[in-house]
């Protein structure tokens, strides 16, 4: 893969394009979203050289615009995420991501013995480091940190 940064990814006339995601965690990225799941066109570089990162990914999804609470699922593993709105190949907007106070249905709570892990329900959390990314389990009150995150 080149990794002259910009000319890796080539451009799209309209979408999304997501930056600063941690390279590490580009398919997570990927999950949460959705993005396995559409047909839209999407293309992605990995590795990319980022001063703010080391090593960043970016992903550019032809036809999609997404919704607030939608993007903020990406927050948990990337906080420092950028979205540019592409419309007729210039940046129509940009934002960024904001980690949410609670967050629900994303990722596994870390205990064992949590009702959401034996039963039907769904894992809620409130967000106890915003920095960091770290949950509090709205059930059992255990914390699950970033090293330990397992997405459903
Ligand atoms: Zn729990």
């Amino acid at each position: 893969m080149k990794d002259k940064k910009h000319l890796s990814v080539s451009a799209i006339e309209n979408g999304t394009v997501i930056d600063h995601i941690p390279a590490q965690n580009l398919f997570k990225v990927i999950t949460i979203l959705g993005l396995d799941k559409i047909p839209n066109q999407i293309t992605f570089g990995t590795n990319l050289e980022s001063k703010l990162l080391g090593k960043k990914a970016i992903v550019k999804i032809a036809d999609k615009y997404f919704e607030r609470d939608e993007i903020n699922r990406i927050a948990i593993v990337a906080p420092h995420a950028k979205l540019n709105i592409i419309k007729n190949y210039e940046v129509a907007e940009k934002m960024l991501v904001e980690v949410p106070d609670q967050i629900s249905g994303i990722v596994k709570c870390v205990n064992p013995k949590c009702i959401t892990n034996a039963e039907d329900v769904t894992p809620k959390f409130k967000v106890v480091d915003k920095e960091n990314v770290s949950l509090k389990c709205h059930y059992c009150e255990k914390i699950t940190d970033q090293e330990h995150m397992q997405y459903l």
